[in-house]
């Protein structure tokens, strides 16, 4: 999916933009059941193009004060990306279908994964109640423009 910057600007609220094309991270807490450890909530969508990505399932408490999860709903919906920009590595966790950041994943989770993946809540529609962000509109593949 191809957006221009100015699209996700208008589709995004600020703190979505931020997190998802800046790669920013929210503060800690922001959304007050991080760390519920699964009760509520999900499917986990991308708010940016509405994939699956995790399900209330695999939601842990990790203390950290980000929606946290064992894994994605599929494998195939995130994708890692080695990230240093603390100088240190980490991956970076993104959607596969939008490229949005969703966050980090660490080596500190709980069985059976030992992963944790730890999610900007700005970066997830938090389940069925919530507004689809994508509607079921193909994405646009690129057309051929007519130069002048
Ligand atoms: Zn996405």
């Amino acid at each position: 999916m191809a957006r221009s910057d100015d699209e996700w600007r208008r589709l995004l609220t600020p703190e979505q933009y931020r997190v998802l094309r800046r790669r920013g991270t929210e503060r800690p807490f922001t959304d007050p059941s991080a760390d519920d450890g699964g009760r509520a909530g999900g499917p986990y969508r991308c708010v940016g193009c509405g994939a699956h990505l995790f399900d209330a399932g695999a939601k842990f408490d990790s203390g950290t004060g980000w929606p946290s999860f064992t894994g994605p709903a599929e494998a195939g919906a995130v994708e890692l990306r080695r990230d240093f920009s603390l100088g240190l590595p980490r991956a970076e966790v993104r959607c596969r279908r939008c490229g949005g950041h969703l966050g980090h994943v660490f080596d500190d989770g709980p069985r059976p994964t030992g992963k944790g993946y730890c999610i900007n809540s700005a970066a997830l529609d938090p389940g069925p109640t919530g507004p689809s962000p994508s509607g079921n509109s193909k994405p646009v593949e690129r057309q051929p423009e007519s130069v002048a």
